[in-house]
């Protein structure tokens, strides 16, 4: 999986800080002159702890998502406050396109092997309809949904926040996990004031809001060690 960042709005903390301050007081342009980066960062930390979370949606961040499978994308385009550009099926040759195998299939000898006959299968089956002379747009309909794809996003620090939440919980699957994480990591550098230290509902709210198929983790000893450095400061610090 590659994730790359391909741009963001530039000294975005300032300007949001800038732009919240001037609801009370002078306009925002002239507040940007004399704004130091730390204050923005204190005054985006006092607002976004009171709940006023729409300040983080002038923050947008666009990445280029690559090597991930079909799965992942159906996944990540459920998240509908964002948008995207995703490599067509329906315009391309996929006869050579590489699959990902999840992990738990792969570290079996047995599994790995039913799993590469099926995607080989898929692909000669693929490959023969094409020569039959189907068009791409209908041969893909036999492909199986572990073909590697990529895909762009434009999605804003407050989405992006609710994507955390959602796919860094215990229960989301394995390879959404592995894109949030990149991902946040990311965002995480630039404009650290924007995201919640503890992205995980369960730390968040201090129960797991799963239900009956929860991981379990909210009632270990590290849940509540974590819980307790949580609610010690302002939950984006
Ligand atoms: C562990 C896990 C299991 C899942 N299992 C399933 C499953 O079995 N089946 C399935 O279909 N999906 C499943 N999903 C997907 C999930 O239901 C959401 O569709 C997905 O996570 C996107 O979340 P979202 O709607 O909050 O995000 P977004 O679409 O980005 O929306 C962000 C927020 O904006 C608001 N919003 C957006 N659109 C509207 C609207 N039309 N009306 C009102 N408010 C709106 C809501 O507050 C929403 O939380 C699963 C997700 C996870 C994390």
């Amino acid at each position: 999986m590659k994730v790359t960042l391909l741009g963001y709005v530039d000294d975005v903390e300032r300007i949001i800080a800038a732009c919240s301050e001037a609801t009370r007081s002078k306009p925002s342009d002239s507040l940007l002159t004399t704004l130091s980066q730390e204050d923005a960062r204190k005054h985006i930390a006092r607002v976004l702890s009171r709940g006023h979370e729409g300040i983080s949606e002038f923050a947008y961040f666009i990445f280029s998502i690559s090597d991930v499978s079909r799965v992942l994308t159906h996944q990540l385009v459920r998240h509908r406050i964002a948008s995207y550009l995703q490599m067509s099926s329906r315009e391309m040759d996929l006869s050579n396109v590489d699959f990902v195998v999840p992990p738990k299939i792969k570290e079996g000898s047995k599994t790995a092997k039913i799993f590469e006959e099926a995607v080989d299968t898929a692909r000669a089956r693929y490959k023969e309809l094409l020569t039959a002379g189907i068009k791409y747009e209908d041969a893909r309909y036999l492909l199986p949904s572990c073909i590697e794809t990529h895909i762009s996003v434009a999605m804003n620090a407050r989405s992006l926040n609710n994507l955390f939440g959602l796919r860094l919980c215990g229960r989301a699957q394995w390879e959404i996990r592995e894109l949030a994480a990149k991902m946040r990591e990311i965002v995480k550098l630039i404009t650290p004031s924007l995201f919640w230290s503890e992205p995980r509902p369960c730390v968040r709210q201090g129960f797991c809001p799963e239900g009956k198929k929860s991981c379990g983790f909210w009632k270990s000893e590290e849940f509540q060690k974590e819980r307790e450095k949580f609610k010690r400061g302002y939950p984006n610090e």
